[in-house]
């Protein structure tokens, strides 16, 4: 296992983002809290939203007083090659695994499972590539949470029952909408907890304009003409053929129009590469695409500046891309699935859809009606000040690890404001 190392943080800074009321009640856990030690664990310490989520919510824990360590898996690309199909299984493909798939996958969180020291009083563990740790740990005390970040609503059913015969090792587990809870798991406490994003990020504080004109501009964007963007790693699930398939419709009648497809790359994703080039030579004929890759804090002014910010998913956890885009006041058109129902009100802070033909007409609509593309933009910044910013996420994981920790003790409840 490898530790992430990151400097602790306060709550403070986050300023008025955090209402009094948050403040104290998460000043009031981290008082029952106090000297907890806790890990996260997961499978890459950069590309994709858990990494993107750790990195704002491990530094909090530690300046909220509790010992908290993130560790990675150390794996080969061959247990990266079927995690991901366990991954896409548990989406909803078709596939199969093989005795020599389990074995290496097995093998593979032994290992880790060996290397990781076992004082902890709470483990996080984040998605399917390390679900087996419980099972593989040795013998401790801690109390095992086991945290689902992707789409569980329609899995394959061997993918599924392997899964959830790993999750019943855990005292509790966690999803981020209802649907995502799959047939028959028998974990003792199931929490709903949607992610979250953090608003003193790089990637999401304002940015002066000048500023994001100058990344734009730098990244071949043209500043006097319109574009509309999707942010997401190479991953068949986000469907970046499909935003193409639109554009094209999209450029008949908006001849000025650019696409920006910004994509990075997992190091648990050994897809991405593949899909990558599909997607390059997809576009090669399709003026105004731009692909643009790399990109993390600096995707900031596509998601502030784009008319349009598209999410084209046909599964999807929840998308913090779409969270990130909406905190910016843009309206997003998103594919009506998985998390990013939660956080697309239909018809008010954007657009939820289930085709190319309905995408082409949202992204239509927005382009030409600009009264209603602000005031869109704005409910959706709205909403995810509400229930989509890094202290709310803090505070369900802090009160499910006193549940565990401190069962049946009463909690001083205060505040009313999240
Ligand atoms: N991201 C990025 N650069 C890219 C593509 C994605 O920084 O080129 C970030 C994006 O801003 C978001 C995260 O990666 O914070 C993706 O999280 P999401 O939940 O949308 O999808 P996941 O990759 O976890 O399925």
């Amino acid at each position: 296992m490898k530790i992430v190392e990151l400097e602790h943080a306060s709550l403070e800074a986050y300023g008025s983002y955090i209402g009094d009321g948050s403040v104290e009640r998460l000043s009031s856990l981290a008082a029952r809290l106090k000297g907890a030690r806790i890990a996260h664990v997961n499978a890459t310490a950069n590309g994709g939203g858990v990494a993107e989520i750790l990195q704002s919510t491990v530094p909090l824990y530690n300046g909220l007083g509790m010992e908290t360590t993130w560790l990675v898996l150390e794996a080969e690309l061959p247990f990266f090659n079927v995690t991901k199909q366990l991954h896409n299984a548990l989406q909803g493909a078709e596939r199969t695994f093989t005795t020599e798939d389990r074995d290496l996958y097995l093998e593979t969180i032994r290992r880790n499972a060996q290397a990781m020291a076992a004082d902890y009083d709470v483990v996080f563990v984040h998605d399917p590539q390390p679900a087996a740790l419980r099972r593989l740990a040795p013998e401790n005390d801690s109390s095992w949470i086991w945290r689902c970040h992707i789409d569980t609503s329609t899995p394959n059913g061997e993918a599924w029952s392997w899964i959830s015969s790993l999750a019943h090792d855990y005292d509790a587990a966690i999803f981020s909408i209802p649907e995502f809870v799959g047939p028959g798991l028998a974990v003792p406490t199931i929490r709903i907890i949607p992610p979250a994003i953090d608003p003193i990020m790089p990637k999401n504080r304002p940015m002066p304009l000048g500023e994001m004109e100058k990344v734009l501009a730098s990244h071949g964007v043209d500043l006097s003409r319109p574009f509309i963007t999707q942010v997401s790693r190479f991953d068949p699930w986000k469907d970046p053929i499909g935003v193409i398939a639109c554009f094209k419709q999209l450029k008949e009648v908006h001849h000025d129009l650019q696409l920006l497809l910004l994509g990075n790359f997992a190091s648990d994703d050994p897809e991405g590469v593949v899909l990558y080039e599909q997607v390059v030579d997809v576009a090669r004929d399709v003026p105004d695409v731009n692909i643009i890759t790399g990109l993390t804090d600096l995707v900031n002014p596509f998601q502030a500046l784009s008319k349009v910010v598209v999410q084209k998913s046909v599964r999807e956890g929840f998308g913090l891309t779409v969270t990130e885009a909406l905190w910016k006041g843009t309206p997003v058109v998103a594919g009506n699935v998985g998390g990013i129902r939660i956080q697309i009100e239909d018809g008010v802070s954007g657009f939820l859809v289930d085709s190319v033909e309905e995408c082409v007409q949202r992204i239509d609509y927005l382009l030409t009606q600009e009264d209603e593309r602000r005031s869109m933009g704005q409910a959706g910044r709205e909403r995810v000040r509400s229930n989509f910013l890094i202290h709310r996420l803090l505070e369900d994981e802090l009160n499910l690890a006193d549940e565990l920790l401190n069962p049946g003790q009463v909690k001083a409840i205060t505040g009313g404001d999240r």
